[in-house]
């Protein structure tokens, strides 16, 4: 994607050279979060980049969005600890009301509030997420919550939670993803009120938690659109998130392709640079062709995107061929560093801990494969 957004691109590179590789080692040893970083690219107003501009935002379209990401990924950071900000804002963009986005929006966008942390999965209902079992009640006025959420990553960090629940139980509807809302949470009156919040230690540092809420109230002004279509709100966000997610894919994929190349130039080994090999070059260029024609895909997909159309196909495609060319990448360069591909000052072992991440979540790699079978080559559904 070098040839669009070139500016925010540059600024963000910028942005990201006072977070070297130390910074995240240092990070990732004590799982601690990147808050400086985080303010810094708040401050920036990277952000706020898809917050329209009467609300404060940017009003930046998607690709430019995923331009930031792809370049924090190629930099050498994460965006992990706060992406959502990105993905989840169509929700709100989309289906909130005008008296939510006006209460919200321009926090968000200055930096006072976060929303940070989407609240979809659960320990019973995985990738199933129609059977999730957190509801919502009617209570007075307004609501409460109870159950279990898992993977909620970014919560300790986050002022805001777009949340579903289920409001209508599932032997009174027809179909299982009938029933199901949203709410946009404040997570400091919910942190109060029975909602807590357990981190969870992963193999990469990605401040991802369980949350537990024990009949949590909310006011009714907190449910997003309309009671009973929450699952199709979520969906409608899919598309952009797996696009989004792909270009921090594509960022990464660069990163590890740049350092291996880097490295297989400088090391020298039996009197020439190892680079010499074509038993060491190969992998780089093969992995490389892999990144571009993925890269491609994102484009287009992107292309589609801010066109106003909502392209099923090309999102899966970039979410899936991003996904597996960022993972082969990551193999590739701890292969071409040899041992030091395991030393932490090299960064090499973090991002590759990192990048594995993107084959399961947000979404696996088996669930976009039955996306396309079934939705792009009229298979029999299977699940
Ligand atoms: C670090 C991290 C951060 C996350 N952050 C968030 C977050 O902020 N918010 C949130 O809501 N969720 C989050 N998730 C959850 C993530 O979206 C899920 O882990 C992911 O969707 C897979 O679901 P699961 O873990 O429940 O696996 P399961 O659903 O239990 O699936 C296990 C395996 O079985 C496969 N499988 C299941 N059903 C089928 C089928 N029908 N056909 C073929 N294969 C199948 C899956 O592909 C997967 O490989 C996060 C997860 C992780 C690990």
């Amino acid at each position: 994607m070098n040839d669009s957004h070139q500016d925010i691109r540059d600024a963000v590179s910028r942005l990201c050279e006072a977070f070297p590789g130390r910074y995240w080692q240092a990070l990732d040893r004590d799982r601690a979060y990147p808050e400086e970083f985080v303010t810094a690219l708040t401050e920036a107003g990277y952000l706020a980049a898809l917050i329209p501009e009467e609300y404060g935002g940017a009003g930046l379209p998607l690709s430019a969005a995923a331009a930031i990401l792809e370049e924090i990924h190629r930099s050498g950071g994460s965006a992990g600890a706060c992406h959502a900000q990105m993905y989840t804002m169509g929700t709100l963009l989309r289906h909130g009301s005008e008296t939510q986005k006006q209460a919200y929006l321009p926090r968000i966008a200055s930096g006072e509030l976060r929303l940070q942390a989407f609240g979809v999965t659960e320990p019973s209902s995985g990738t199933d997420t129609a059977a999730l079992k957190t509801t919502a009640r009617r209570d007075g006025g307004g609501w409460r919550i109870s159950g279990q959420k898992i993977w909620t990553s970014r919560a300790e960090h986050s002022d805001l939670m777009i949340l579903l629940a289920r409001t209508t139980p599932r032997d009174q509807v027809e179909k299982k993803h009938q029933g199901l809302s949203v709410f946009l949470l404040d997570m400091n009156h919910a942190r109060e009120n029975g909602m807590t919040i357990r981190p969870i230690r992963t193999m990469m540092n990605h401040a991802t938690t369980e949350v537990f809420f024990d009949n949590v109230p909310v006011p009714a002004a907190s449910l997003i659109g309309e009671e009973g279509k929450g699952f199709r709100y979520i969906l409608s966000g899919m598309n952009a998130e797996r696009m989004l997610i792909a270009a921090e894919c594509i960022g990464d994929a660069k990163w590890f392709i740049g350092r291996a190349s880097d490295y297989a130039r400088d090391r020298t080994l039996f009197g020439r640079p190892i680079a010499q090999n074509q038993g060491v070059q190969f992998p780089i260029a093969e992995v490389y062709a892999q990144m571009r024609a993925a890269e491609l895909m994102v484009q287009k997909a992107l292309a589609l995107y801010d066109a106003g159309e909502n392209p099923g196909e090309e999102a899966n495609l970039s979410k899936y061929l991003a996904a597996e060319a960022s993972w082969a990448a990551a193999d590739m360069c701890v292969q071409t560093f040899g041992g030091f591909g395991f030393a932490e000052e090299y960064d090499v072992e973090r991002k590759f801990r990192e990048t594995r991440l993107y084959r399961v979540a947000p979404i696996s790699t088996n669930m976009i494969l039955s996306y396309i079978a079934e939705h792009i080559l009229d298979l029999p559904r299977s699940y």
